[in-house]
């Protein structure tokens, strides 16, 4: 029997079976499929993870200070972890957050800048000079993180993770998880019985779930309670330059842009009634096909009205690789953002972010033997490392921390009859 089973080796289920497996004497297994080689609507794989990519931006300016928290301590430890496991996942190559004067965003970004004394350059006219390639409007407020920030590669993370549970000892099994239930042994003990959709089974004194958007699609929680998330399908654009432009590029940060931004930005992408929209974006990455390609995702909260409602709408968003109307308007910003740079070829990617209405990860332990920890917000990469570390101390019996309690991360439920996951 185990000690503790974690459901889903994502990002933070990942971290968390690192973590478990480093406490003497506990007999740890990670339970979660590898990612697919091809997303294919007619395979019976339905289950997916938000990390499939390879860039992830990481700061530790935050409007939210729970964030900021969570992001400092999780890039305080990358290096270690790169240097245990042998993989290299982080460039500090810094952020560069910019937004109209007056804006909420870039305001608070001030205010948490200052308040937690993180070290920036706010000069617009010497960034201007550092980052030329840039056409970002010089009106508006420039704030530039230079240290602790820039990129991750989440999958290479996921594997730094794994890695350093395999060294713990912990068991990592390649599967499905159908069907997780409290039920009593021979010895009169209540214990975790987690099924795979194999219809491998084995049984823990505790489980711990991870599974990203899929808490809800598999009988995970056994209950007819749901956490009360909102599904939001994302789309992102890559654009593939040549390796010489990536070269020239290779002083980039990672920017966040919120604002009113220039002339024909938001023409073909959802703003607010003010006007304001936002976008982020990745230097230039080299992706498994040999090929270097810059990133551009607009910000999830104008991300339009494609709404998930079903497992199956959750799979083929997933899944469908068609150009959607606004994966050409990233693709036509990108190129507006870096007019010296010629774009080669555009491609389209989908995920899920999974946002919580507290717009904080949950955590939360459902009975004494099973915990839950979800709610990424589209922020959780970059700090999967200490929300793992503290869903472990969660289940272990509960969250001690000086600055973390856990009615920070408190979790709401709905009736599963209210989702239709
Ligand atoms: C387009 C996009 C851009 C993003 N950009 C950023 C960024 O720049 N910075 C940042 O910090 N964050 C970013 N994020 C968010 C970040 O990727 C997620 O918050 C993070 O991956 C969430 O981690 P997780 O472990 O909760 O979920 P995941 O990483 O999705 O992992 C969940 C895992 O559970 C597995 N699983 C599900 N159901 C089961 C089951 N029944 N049995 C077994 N396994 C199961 C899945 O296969 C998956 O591997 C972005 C997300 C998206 C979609």
């Amino acid at each position: 029997m185990y000690d503790i089973v974690v459901v889903g080796a994502g990002m933070i289920g990942s971290a968390a079976g690192r973590y478990a497996s480093s406490i003497p004497n506990l007999k740890v297994c990670l339970i979660g499929p590898d990612e697919v080689t091809e997303r294919n609507i007619d395979d019976p794989h339905d289950v997916f993870g938000a990390y499939y990519d390879e860039g992830r931006i990481t700061r530790s300016t935050d409007p939210d200070r729970v964030w900021s928290i969570l992001a400092r301590r999780s890039i305080d430890r990358y290096r270690e972890i790169e240097k245990l496991s042998g993989i290299k996942f982080y460039e500090e190559r810094g952020f560069l957050s910019v937004g109209t004067v007056g804006n909420a965003y870039i305001e608070q970004v001030q205010q948490c800048v200052t308040e937690q004394g993180i070290r920036c350059n706010k000069d617009v006219r010497k960034l201007k000079e550092q980052f030329p390639y840039l056409d970002l409007p010089r009106n508006d407020k420039w704030i530039f993180e230079m240290s602790q920030a820039g990129i991750i590669n989440p999958r290479r993370l996921v594997n730094a993770q794994q890695k350093m549970a395999l060294k713990n000892g912990c068991d990592i099994v390649r599967g499905i998880v159908n069907k997780v239930t409290r039920c009593v042994d021979n010895n009169g003990d209540y214990v975790m019985r987690i099924q795979t959709d194999t219809g491998e089974e084995c049984v823990a004194k505790k489980v711990l779930l991870a599974p990203g958007a899929f808490t809800a699609s598999r009988d995970l929680l056994g209950t007819d309670l749901v956490p009360d998330v909102y599904l939001k399908p994302t789309n992102v654009c890559l654009a593939e330059i040549t390796e010489s432009d990536a070269q020239m590029l290779r002083s980039m940060p990672a920017v966040t842009y919120f604002g009113k931004g220039n002339k024909g930005w938001w023409d073909d992408i959802a703003s607010n009634e003010r006007g304001n929209s936002g976008f982020y974006m990745l230097p230039p990455i080299r992706y498994p096909d040999g090929k270097y390609y810059l990133k551009l995702g607009n910000c999830p909260e104008f991300q339009g009205n494609n709404d998930i409602q079903t497992a199956a709408d959750l799979k083929t968003w997933y899944c469908l690789k068609d150009e959607t109307v606004l994966s050409k308007a990233l693709g036509r910003l990108i190129q507006t953002l870096i007019p010296g740079v010629k774009m080669k070829s555009f491609k389209p990617d989908r995920c899920v972010i999974v946002e919580t209405p507290t717009s904080r990860p949950y955590l939360d332990m459902l009975h004494s033997q099973l915990g839950l920890v979800t709610g990424g917000n589209g922020w959780a990469a970059k700090s999967s490392d200490e929300i793992g570390r503290l869903a472990v101390g969660m289940i272990m019996g509960g969250i001690q921390d000086e600055e973390l309690t856990a009615d920070m991360f408190t979790t709401r439920y709905k009736m599963r009859s209210q989702s239709k996951l």
